[in-house]
């Protein structure tokens, strides 16, 4: 066998690391596989995740965290920017764990004219000076525009953005220096081509249903892996 022939260790390492971060959503409760779930789109897939879930294990955060911190523990960090209020648990724990002793602040989102914006609160914005190192952390990339947002709004403020770390990126997602515990994409389907509706496998509504429970049903929900 060459060389090429074999795989790469780290990426081997990669794998394996990336297995244990999946084992660790799974027993939070939020992650699910090998299951024919309906999504609120409307969509089938096989794997989902309930994103409330992740940070319920004060552990299993602490612990996902601090992988995070360690991959940027090279580069100096001045703050670390959670995208929103949800992903501000796990924020929390990244700078914990970073060398920098970094402060954390946190955007908000919102809809502004139809468009879909984010901002920092006032308080936060008076922080972010000239030169200021920026780490981003959010929990589910999905499309990576709350963090284009971001990013253009603390530039703007004269910061430097440092890197993203997140728990969960959908691997169609391109963005610069970005480190996720786990880079994985799952296929939707459209229900008349699901390959799982055509074994005849029972379809899972759970998701969909908590969703109605929750909410008046002309709310529409964005769309979440
Ligand atoms: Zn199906």
């Amino acid at each position: 066998m060459t060389a090429a022939a074999r795989k790469d260790p780290a990426a081997v390492e990669n794998e394996v690391r990336e297995k244990i971060h999946l084992e660790i959503l799974k027993r939070t409760g939020a992650y699910h596989a090998n299951d024919h779930i309906l999504l609120p789109s409307g969509q089938h897939t096989t794997e989902y995740i309930e994103k409330t879930l992740v940070t319920t294990e004060p552990s299993f955060t602490e612990g996902l965290g601090a992988v995070i911190a360690k991959h940027f523990a090279q580069w100096p960090v001045d703050m670390v920017l959670s995208t929103g209020p949800a992903a501000l648990i796990l924020s929390h724990c990244v700078a914990r764990a970073h060398p920098s002793r970094p402060t954390v602040i946190y955007g908000t989102k919102g809809l502004s004219g139809g468009k879909r914006r984010v901002s920092l609160p006032v308080e936060f914005q008076r922080l972010v000076r000239t030169g200021t190192k920026i780490l981003l952390v959010e929990d589910l990339v999905s499309t990576g525009s709350t963090l284009n947002l971001l990013i253009n709004l603390v530039e703007q403020l004269g910061a430097l953005v440092v890197g993203i770390g997140c728990l969960w990126r959908r691997t169609s997602v391109e963005l610069d220096n970005v480190y996720s515990l786990v880079s994985r994409d799952f296929p939707t389907y459209d229900p008349d081509k699901c390959p799982l509706c055509a074994k005849g496998m029972p379809l899972n509504e759970e998701f969909v249903r908590r969703r109605h429970a929750r909410r008046p049903s002309s709310v529409q929900e964005p769309k979440v892996p």
